[in-house]
């Protein structure tokens, strides 16, 4: 299975617009964030988790020529905004599976309501077949199995996903022990670390890096990366010898 980091930044994307921080200014493609999301393939099937505002400009770096569904961790705008432009998806191969949380669902209903209608529908908006969720209920994926469990952003239940030996996390800020259990030891952990200072509703570096030494995985990537982290070249150099810093496009083989 292979996974492209899409995307590794916080809500605004690195750099902020407008932003003077030395982290936004920073030359390093490294340090240039879109928003959060993940490419996942394998031979004959091609998945992403969330679909950002960035996701165009993604699918166009990546390569990405055909995508059996979308996997969604929850509703916020920079995990679901690109939802129209799976158009070229959609003319290609028919509705776009999606996968999601009902009350996501709904939200997505409410939001992109000319996509879900059925009648009278404008010529060239997207269609998708809707697939509820539910914690910790496997379901398929192409020939492959995922497993949705429950993280809390804030107080907001949103999903991570489990495919095979591969955990994506973004957004937490705690992780019930059910959902801890399902991942233990997995070969590859992707979980968020917004920044150094503490935040309501998202890990800061500690606490990822606790939650990483919980899970004890092969190795781990940090995304869901904000400026206020610092930069990515001497941010990775503090970090525990199986942990790295994501950036995007990056690409890993598990
Ligand atoms: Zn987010």
């Amino acid at each position: 299975m292979n996974v492209w980091f899409l995307g590794t930044g916080t809500s605004q994307g690195i750099p902020i617009i407008g932003s003077t921080h030395p982290v936004c200014l920073s030359s390093d493609p490294k340090d240039k964030r879109l928003r959060v999301s993940v490419w996942i393939s394998w031979p004959g099937h091609s998945f992403v988790i969330d679909c950002g505002p960035d996701f165009r400009q993604q699918m166009l770096t990546s390569g990405c020529t055909a995508l059996d569904g979308i996997l969604y961790t929850h509703e916020h705008s920079d995990h679901t905004a690109g939802l129209d432009d799976i158009r070229p998806f959609f003319f290609r191969q028919g509705n776009i599976p999606i996968y999601a949380h009902n009350r996501v669902i709904n939200n997505l209903q409410k939001r992109f309501e000319y996509i879900f209608q059925e009648e009278n529908k404008y010529p060239g908006a997207p269609s998708v077949n809707s697939n509820p969720v539910e914690a910790y209920k496997p379901f398929a994926i192409g020939n492959k199995t995922a497993t949705a469990f429950t993280v809390l952003h804030g107080s907001l239940e949103i999903f991570g996903y489990r495919i095979d030996g591969f955990a994506y996390i973004t957004d937490a800020k705690i992780i019930p022990d059910e959902s801890l259990e399902l991942i233990k030891e997995v070969d590859v952990l992707v979980v968020s670390a917004l920044r150094i200072e503490p935040h309501e509703n998202h890990f800061n570096l500690q606490e990822a890096l606790d939650f990483i030494a919980l899970v004890n995985p092969g190795r781990a990537y940090l995304t869901h990366i904000s400026h206020m982290l610092g930069f990515h070249e001497e941010v990775q150099k503090i970090l525990p010898e199986n942990v790295f810093l994501a950036y995007d496009n990056l690409e890993i083989t598990i």
